[in-house]
């Protein structure tokens, strides 16, 4: 008898044995899916994991009732991650099978698929059985899977499924909530009269004299055209520096026309691949290349390339892609999630165009079925995308390439598996025989300390490309605003505002996080409003006048009187960046001001206009929150203010220095990318003796990395020791308090753990549970590692295994953040 382990997308804590029935022997392999039931009536699509000989004693075993698959659809390697993700985070395996299979192979039988009424007619390349589904769907409209499988012949459906999804002709149920839209772009063209008689420019560009922005903007349009079939209006204002005032005069003069066109969901603009502008590296670049490719083949797996903004890390980067492409090689390029909205994106698309594809969690089930596919087939030979990208089934590959590794949104929060994308990323390199380059102006810790032991080899690029200076830091007291002015920006920054203005520079503001939104506030006790879920103060929130809570979501209206004292003295206190926004806007009427934050940039769309519209001029000065300084080239930034440094560094964690000191370099090196001017930096702080802010004004990382290490060492914190960080939830206080404190004790019995802890977490209440908070600390070695989880996990068991503590869930968090 031959049984198999399989994987099902729920959140068993094993796998699940099965029987292969004889019919099906000798065709199941490992990686395919098959049908299989659990629980009453119902039937899911797992993942076989392994297939063996083993009897299991303690329970029926039920045969498998579908192979779904001729082909694997995971491979060995891509199962190898998966189970080295679900033991190194101890998470289960169905976890990552969630995380890691895009919809359309996870497929349950009474998901819907669902005709797409904008398609007329049917794509020529689609095979017999795609044709067949896809004529089903257009008369029926809607199909589940499982009638899917009676119109289609049972082997072949999931290609038929994967073809008409990837053409769009379809969408999985669940992707119509996010309502598709086509991506449209507008472009410019001649007018018809102008278009059928060149001639008649002359006479058109005569009477354009008394308006030069036009005329400029008319020749800019020509120049463009002739190296490209379509000209977007993004990229003519972009290039000619116009205004989108001038584009619409020359349509009212009926002299251009513009149409808005759909363009293709994956592609990223209409310019792609055409103009890569060859480049030769300076001795630096070329010196850092060299260390890197040595490095490699001297069995370092890992390499940190360290320099600053602007010294032409992307160009490295690019050159090492471009040599995999000619050894018939792939490249996985993770970044920030946040940067791949951005022009960085385009300027990689100049190089690669059609061998590139980008990944990032907000695409539709679509997009990931096209995605999925053509880097299975080999068709992509770049993918850069966010952490989710580890997943792909890559073939081939190279190299990855991890830009801004100290990034903290590699990792991964909620739900598991909780992995570091950076740490995985080495891991997965590893199943390949690929390397791994980590990239970033001021590495993780951890990252600059496997260089110090060596680890990871290291590079360094040393200056700016241009060789722009690092901009200037002022430092000024924030206690020093003029109220009737503004509340929050004191005078020097609001001068050296105006001053950049006047140089027709463009300005960035940085507040930040949310938490420092205004909130209210009883002048006369002192009471602030919090939300009685989740135990945070709420925010205040003056467009819609209500109260909103960051963590659940719920608004109420704002209080009138206070509730403790009676008194009617609410007042607003500290800003956020509306009131800032708002200030500003008074302060300079004729700029043009806009705000970046989660609240105001939702949706997939709105924060890469917002960014488009910065950089083609159309903002003069953009205040925002950490969104602002990832990763985004903005070239005409003339000044950077950091408003609130001091809450940086002042909130409970021992990384606190780390991501100040790392933030506030980050939001500098976005001043003074242009060639003739270095920019300004202006911090506002309270506490201006912090020694954080010399470092940073000194723009020396190396110093601060003395530090810093030191003090890890001193209290024994990563890289010198690993954290595990166990969360209790439960709606009841009591009870939540005491199964943290039965699980630690539990946990005195690990060897060499060290313990902190049970204590309530920061924000103590979330969506009603009650949340305590367990710290470990374990040495670093390995293998003594993997027993000391192993024997975590028995503990949490034995808690969940007792009757009045069933209720508790445990979240294990394995290196958080
Ligand atoms: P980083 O990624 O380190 O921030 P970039 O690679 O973006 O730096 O380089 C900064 C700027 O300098 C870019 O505009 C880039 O085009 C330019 N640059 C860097 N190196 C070269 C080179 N070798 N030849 C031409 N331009 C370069
Ligand atoms: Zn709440």
């Amino acid at each position: 008898m031959i049984f198999a382990e399989i994987i099902l997308p729920l959140a068993l804590p094993k796998t699940l044995t099965y029987g292969i029935p004889e019919t099906l022997q000798g065709t199941v392999r490992r990686g395919m899916r098959v049908e299989v039931s659990f629980g009453k009536n119902k039937s899911y699509a797992g993942i076989v994991y392994e297939l063996h000989h083993r009897h299991p004693e303690s329970y029926q075993v039920k045969p498998v009732k579908k192979l779904l698959d001729q082909q694997p659809i995971v491979s060995e390697r891509q199962l190898a991650f998966w189970t080295w993700i679900s033991r190194y985070y101890c998470c289960t395996l169905g976890d990552v099978m969630q995380a890691a299979l895009p919809a359309h192979l996870k497929l349950m039988n009474e998901t819907m698929l669902i005709w797409n009424e904008q398609i007329f007619g049917l794509p020529q390349a689609l095979s017999d059985e795609g044709y067949l589904l896809a004529e089903a769907l257009q008369v029926r409209k809607k199909l589940t899977i499982a009638e899917i499988r009676l119109v289609v012949d049972n082997k072949n459906h999931a290609r038929a499924i994967s073809e008409v999804l990837e053409y769009g002709l379809a969408f999985i149920e669940d992707d119509l909530k996010e309502k598709y839209k086509p991506k449209e772009e507008q472009f410019v063209y001649l007018s018809n009269t102008l278009a059928a008689d060149e001639k008649l420019l002359g006479p058109v560009f005569d009477s354009l004299k008394t308006a030069p922005r036009q005329s400029e903007l008319l020749l800019h349009f020509f120049q463009i055209r002739q190296k490209e079939k379509e000209v977007s209006s993004a990229e003519l204002l972009k290039l000619s520096g116009a205004k989108p005032a001038a584009l619409k005069a020359l349509v009212q003069k009926g002299i251009l026309e513009t149409c808005d066109k759909t363009i293709s969901r994956l592609s990223n603009s209409g310019s792609r691949g055409r103009h890569s502008p060859a480049y030769t590296l300076n001795e630096e670049q070329e010196k850092a290349l060299q260390a890197i490719r040595r490095q490699w083949s001297d069995k370092k797996e890992v390499v940190l390339l360290q320099g600053v903004t602007g010294s032409g890390k992307t160009m490295l980067y690019i050159r090492l892609i471009l040599e995999a492409i000619e050894r018939g090689q792939a490249t996985l390029f993770l970044l920030p999630e946040i940067a791949l909205t951005t022009h960085f994106v385009q300027r990689l698309f100049a190089y690669f165009g059609d061998q590139l594809g980008v990944y990032h969690s907000r695409f539709s089930n679509n997009e990931r079925v096209e995605i999925w596919n053509k880097v299975q087939n080999g068709q992509y030979k770049v993918i850069i995308g966010a952490r989710s990208a580890l997943w792909l089934p890559f073939q081939n590959l190279a190299q990855i390439i991890v830009d801004e590794e100290h990034e903290i949104s590699y990792k991964q929060q909620d739900p598991a598996p909780r992995f570091q994308a950076r740490d995985a990323s080495i891991f997965l390199a590893g199943l390949h025989q690929a390397k791994v380059l980590l990239g970033s102006a001021t590495p993780s810790l951890e990252s600059a300390y496997n260089v110090q032991t060596g680890k990871y080899g290291f590079a360094a690029l040393h200056r700016r490309f241009h060789n722009q200076v690092l901009p200037e830091v002022k430092t000024i007291p924030a206690g020093n605003i003029k109220p009737s002015l503004s509340g929050i920006i004191t005078l020097p920054l609001l001068n050296a505002a105006q001053n950049a203005f006047s140089k027709g520079k463009q300005v960035l503001l940085f507040q930040n996080k949310r938490g420092y939104a205004p909130f209210l506030i009883c002048a006369s006790c002192g009471f602030i409003p919090h939300c009685p879920q989740c135990d945070v103060s709420l925010t205040y929130h003056k467009v819609s006048d209500r109260l909103h809570c960051h963590y659940c979501g719920q608004k109420s209206l704002p209080l009138k009187s206070c509730p403790q004292c009676g008194q009617a003295k609410i007042i607003a206190r500290s800003f956020g960046t509306e009131k800032i926004e708002e200030d500003l806007q008074r302060i300079f009427p004729k700029r043009r001001i806009a705000r970046m934050d989660t609240d105001s940039v939702r949706g997939k769309n709105a924060m890469s206009r917002m960014i488009r519209d910065f950089e083609r001029g159309s903002i003069d000065m953009l205040v925002g929150t950490q969104m602002i300084v990832k990763g985004l080239d903005f070239e005409n930034v003339g000044l950077v203010g950091i408003l609130n440094a001091d809450s940086l560094w002042s909130f409970p964690d021992f990384r606190v220095n780390e991501r100040a000191f790392q933030l506030m370099e980050q939001v500098s090196g976005r001043a003074g990318r242009t060639h003739d001017d270095p920019g300004e930096v202006y911090i506002q702080a309270y506490n201006l003796q912090h020694p954080l802010l010399q470092l940073v004004a000194a723009h020396d990382y190396r110093q601060f990395y003395r530090q810093e290490i030191q003090f890890r060492a001193q209290f024994d914190y990563p890289p010198f020791s690993k954290l595990i960080k166990l969360t209790l939830k439960h709606r009841d206080q009591l009870k939540a308090a005491a199964a943290a404190g039965f699980l630690a004790e539990q946990l005195q019995h690990v060897p060499r753990v060290h313990i902190q802890g049970p204590a309530p977490a920061v924000v103590s209440k979330i969506r009603n549970l009650y949340l305590f908070e367990i710290r470990l600390k374990l040495p670093k070695s390995g293998a003594a590692l993997s027993s000391q989880k192993q024997e975590i996990l028995t503990a949490i068991q034995r808690l969940q295994g007792l009757k009045g503590f069933s209720g508790v869930q445990v979240i294990i968090d394995i290196d958080p953040w």
